[in-house]
């Protein structure tokens, strides 16, 4: 049996980037699921599916899809489309198709086994209540509106010389909602997850913080 850390919380919070350096330091593999929806959200948007089309219909296309993350990089149909899913377009398809059973019913086996293969630290919205409900330790991060808008700006405006701090603000309190208001698989703080607030910890602090809580060293 494979040991499966889980962080969990808002966009913004610094999950990847923490989960990344956990995984690294403790020698388990880094699983950002958030990159299953961007992608699924980039084959949809390409196949021309906009947000009204029904599950059946979503269903026929995604039908025998192949979905794979391996080494931080996530393919679709053995090609890798990670450098195609970061944008703000796809970060907001992602978030409006992420609301869809289909979707997330589709993308629970995907996630499921690679944690049969690997120790992993696994991160993404649901990963403590609904993909691995058993996982041997559960984190939340979150951080404070403000903070978490600046960091997404910092972030984006690297590929998108137009996004403004506003921007960065508006889509977070967008994808805040959405992502807590859904109803199959809402943000929410697992019962038995350690929360973290990370508005005034550096990255190294708060990647120290979990180590600490995982396995009681720093
Ligand atoms: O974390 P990231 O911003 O890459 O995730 C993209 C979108 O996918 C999020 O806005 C969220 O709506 C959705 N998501 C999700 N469940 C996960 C991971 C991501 O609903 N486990």
């Amino acid at each position: 049996m494979k040991r499966v850390i889980t962080i969990d919380g808002p966009c913004g919070a610094g999950k990847s980037t923490i989960a990344k350096l956990v995984a690294e330091k403790i020698n388990f593999k880094y699983l950002d699921t958030g990159a299953f929806y961007r992608a699924i959200a980039l084959y949809l948007h390409r196949k021309g599916i906009n947000i009204s089309a029904s599950d059946d219909k979503i269903k026929r296309i995604i039908k025998g899809l192949n979905i794979e993350f391996k080494d931080s990089k996530i393919f679709i149909n053995k090609k890798d489309v990670s450098s195609l899913i970061r944008t703000p377009e796809i970060g907001y398809y992602s978030s409006i198709f992420s609301t869809k059973k289909i979707v997330r019913d589709f993308l629970i086996t995907p996630q499921r086994k690679f944690a049969e293969r690997y120790n992993t630290v696994a991160e993404g919205r649901d990963m403590g209540t609904i993909i691995f409900p058993n996982a041997w330790k559960k984190f939340y991060l979150d951080a404070s509106i403000e903070e978490r808008a600046k960091r997404r700006y910092f972030q984006l405006i690297k590929i998108n010389k137009n996004f403004t701090m506003e921007h960065a603000i508006k889509d977070i309190k967008e994808r805040d909602f959405r992502d807590m208001h859904r109803s199959i698989a809402p943000l929410k703080i697992p019962k038995d997850a350690i929360y973290i607030d990370t508005t005034k910890l550096t990255i190294e602090e708060t990647v120290k913080e979990i180590i600490k809580w995982a396995f009681g060293m720093t």
